[in-house]
């Protein structure tokens, strides 16, 4: 039996909401479900204001029209990211200003945005990696300095924290101007396809509802603010039908379950590995003081490109599936003519040396044990 990289966990109760979001009558977005799943998202973590999208590429997207980015404007993104964090401020014509890797982390080094900063610095993107927090009071008081906005990539980050310099913990995704989040069926809590934008900054509420259903005032009309409704300014049709948001709820319901289990997983994988990965210089994930762990990831650093395709190999002949993960972007076919000549190591390294561990629900204590044993028996 082959152990998979991930499978899609189901509460039970999907089809169930589903079933009853198909006889409502209502199957288009911004129903009763949607509601749901929005304000249990803005009161569980604090978020200002919750609009489900049918990806987190799409809340991105979102993210980029609403900051209004121009042709020319200068966005600093990690090279070691998913395509969607560029893409959707490429979409509006801004140049993608790539920031490598923490030595000890794939997420951005916090200390070298400054650098990087010029008159036409509009956004800085921390993303989240494996769910672990990027330094974010760091993040903040630079933005702030330089009058910035910051876009969380908080796709892998749902139900982690930050924990500030006063010792508080802040949601992720609560921290930025604006976060993304997703749920694709690789992610912790799931709907198929599915995401979210979350608005902490005010100022931006109005207009996401508006860029939000295909820039008409709509929303604004069926909560009797205004009585008609029409076209108001560019947007495009980002909200998910009620049978996502359905989908979605059962998965809400059980997040404490969902995020119990996985962290169970984590710990044993972690616990199991160490002292093998001591002793070959193989790193495992540090989560910094200022995160919390939401599991999203587990996850090896080899030494080098050869060593990670062994592991994969070894693995692979018992029949467990690993899989490496991003390629940096600044050396991608699409990107790599428009970027400037910076080396970026550290995204390098994590492009040729992380592979990531089969971490799902379902997976059992039985077959992580036998992931752990096929691991600390393969000499490197
Ligand atoms: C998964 C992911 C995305 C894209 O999410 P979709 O919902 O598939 O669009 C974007 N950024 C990061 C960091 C991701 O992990």
């Amino acid at each position: 039996m082959i152990i998979p990289f991930n499978k899609p966990y189901l509460t039970g109760k999907e089809t169930h909401y589903i079933y009853e979001a198909v006889n409502s009558n209502k199957l288009s977005g911004n129903g009763i479900f949607t509601e749901k799943c929005q304000s249990f998202f803005e009161k569980k973590y604090g978020f200002y204001k919750c609009l489900l999208t049918t990806s987190c590429t799409d809340a991105l997207e979102m993210a980029a029209i609403l900051l209004d980015i121009q042709p020319g404007d200068e966005v600093i993104i990690p090279s070691y990211t998913f395509v969607s964090t560029a893409n959707a401020f490429v979409l509006r014509g801004a140049k993608i200003v790539f920031i490598d890797s923490r030595k000890d982390h794939p997420g951005l080094d916090e200390d070298k945005i400054e650098e990087l900063i010029t008159e036409r610095t509009k956004v800085i993107i921390p993303v989240h990696y494996a769910g672990t927090a990027c330094d974010m009071d760091k993040i903040m008081e630079i933005a702030d300095r330089h009058n910035l906005f910051v876009v969380e990539d908080a796709a892998q980050a749902i139900d982690n924290f930050y924990i500030n310099k006063n010792g508080d913990k802040q949601a992720l995704g609560s921290i930025g101007h604006l976060a993304a989040f997703s749920f694709h069926e690789t992610k912790n809590i799931i709907s198929g396809e599915g995401g979210m934008l979350v608005i902490n900054d005010p100022q931006f509420g109005k207009r996401a509802e508006i860029i939000w259903e295909k820039g008409t005032n709509r929303s604004a009309f069926f909560k009797g603010e205004i009585d008609k409704y029409g076209w108001v300014d560019i947007g495009s049709s980002f909200l998910p039908s009620e049978i996502i948001a359905a989908f979605l709820w059962a998965q809400l319901e059980n997040l404490d379950d969902i995020q119990t289990q996985r962290k169970k997983h984590w710990d044993h994988y972690f616990v199991g590995i160490q002292n093998w990965a001591n002793s070959n210089n193989i790193v495992l994930p540090s989560i910094p003081d200022f995160s919390t762990n939401n599991a999203h990831l587990f996850y090896l650093v080899c030494e080098n490109l050869q060593q990670r395709d062994q592991l994969i190999d070894a693995l692979k002949k018992e029949n467990i599936t690993v899989v490496f993960h991003y390629l940096s972007l600044h050396k991608s076919p699409y990107y790599k003519n428009k970027h400037d000549s910076r080396e970026l190591i550290y995204s390098d390294r994590y492009s040729d040396c992380l592979i990531r561990m089969p971490l799902f629900y379902e997976l059992t204590e039985q077959q992580i044990e036998k992931i752990i044993s096929v691991i600390v028996n393969i000499s490197l």
